[in-house]
């Protein structure tokens, strides 16, 4: 939300400079036609100096506004101050109330078609964006009475929240469906995730590079090995520290060296409806690394494509910030809203 704040544009009072352009046939020259004073709303200019123009070319007149301000009633400024105020976490009718200390009248209806009209503008802006490598990941949002599942894609080449579709993570085809068109649309090459199992069925479906986030590789393993430490048989822990080694260093050939580690390893002993012993999850590990080896990466070949998903984990920190101060959405409309204006941060 910073982006609003620091992008609060300036009003000017007046603007001695001429247009540029005739908004009807593109001419260039013109004659000053009279003025008007309009009052404006916002929070500290009362009204501003308007020229009127009359185009040269095509005779038409037209109004020349000064900096921040529109054919609206309220300034640039206001309308973006009172999205903000929504974006904090402050509901419509609040964000009207506050307006009305500062002595600004602003129903909460123009501040909700403001909200949506900002929503719009980002998206629009976003449609045909070029995405090379996009950041993906599932939280959960209260909405509607109860936590929401919501995906979140994240341009990783800027870091700003690409969409938000109303998807669980755990469905592969729900994210294939929501996922497809947007590959099409943004030219999108290469996905960055966690190593759920849901984003690998994806990926290959829709034949993408993958490149799976390694600190949560890490994490899990590290903790995989820990516990295996204190249950395999003495003999075998120099294969946890082989493991180790390559999750370190992540060299490209490690999926041929944890197979063939894989191969020295006894065979399975128990029943498919026993628990499997100590041993048996330690080859479980090998294989389920060598085959995701690849995943692992993937930003090794491709400059562009990050080693962790952090981008997106921000993008999304900063949702869940809003979240929490709205306690709740009522629609996935007003959730989308809020997300993605939440989620943007150029600062
Ligand atoms: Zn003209």
């Amino acid at each position: 939300m910073s982006i609003v704040v620091l992008k609060l544009p300036d009003v000017k009072r007046s603007t001695e400079e001429r247009p540029r352009q005739c908004p009807y046939c593109a001419g260039i020259t013109f004659q000053r036609w009279g003025q008007v004073n309009k009052p404006v709303k916002d929070v500290r200019v009362r009204n501003v100096q308007v020229y009127r123009y009359r185009c040269c070319r095509c005779k038409r007149t037209f109004r020349h506004y000064p900096e921040g301000n529109t054919r609206a009633d309220q300034t640039e400024r206001l309308r973006l101050f009172a999205v903000l105020l929504w974006t904090l976490g402050l509901s419509h009718r609040a964000s009207s109330w506050i307006l009305s200390g500062l002595q600004v009248r602003m129903s909460h209806m123009t501040i909700w078609r403001d909200v949506q009209g900002e929503t719009q503008k980002i998206k629009k802006r976003n449609h045909w964006k070029p995405v090379r490598v996009l950041g993906l990941d599932g939280a959960y949002v209260l909405g509607w009475g109860e936590k929401q599942p919501v995906m979140v894609a994240v341009d990783m080449g800027t870091g700003e929240p690409l969409t938000v579709g109303y998807i669980n993570e755990y469905d592969p085809q729900a994210i294939r469906r929501w996922l497809e068109p947007l590959v099409h649309r943004h030219g999108i090459t290469v996905i960055v995730t966690d190593d759920l199992s849901s984003y690998k069925t994806v990926a290959e479906k829709l034949q993408l590079g993958h490149q799976v986030c390694q600190f949560h590789v890490r994490r899990w393993v590290g903790k995989t090995l820990k516990e295996l430490q204190e249950t395999i048989p003495k003999e075998w822990l120099w294969v946890l520290e082989e493991i180790h080694q390559l999750i370190e260093v992540l060299p490209p050939d490690g999926s041929h060296t944890l197979y063939a580690l894989w191969k020295q390893l006894p065979g399975r002993r128990s029943l498919p409806s026993q628990a499997r012993s100590a041993m048996e999850q330690l080859r479980d590990l090998l294989l389920r690394l060598s085959e995701h080896w690849h995943s692992y990466c993937t930003f090794q070949s491709e400059p562009e494509v990050p080693w962790t998903n952090n981008s997106t984990e921000r993008a999304i920190g900063r949702m869940k910030m809003r979240a929490r101060t709205v306690r709740g959405y009522k629609s996935w409309p007003g959730m989308e809203s809020g997300l993605m204006l939440a989620g943007c941060d150029a600062g």
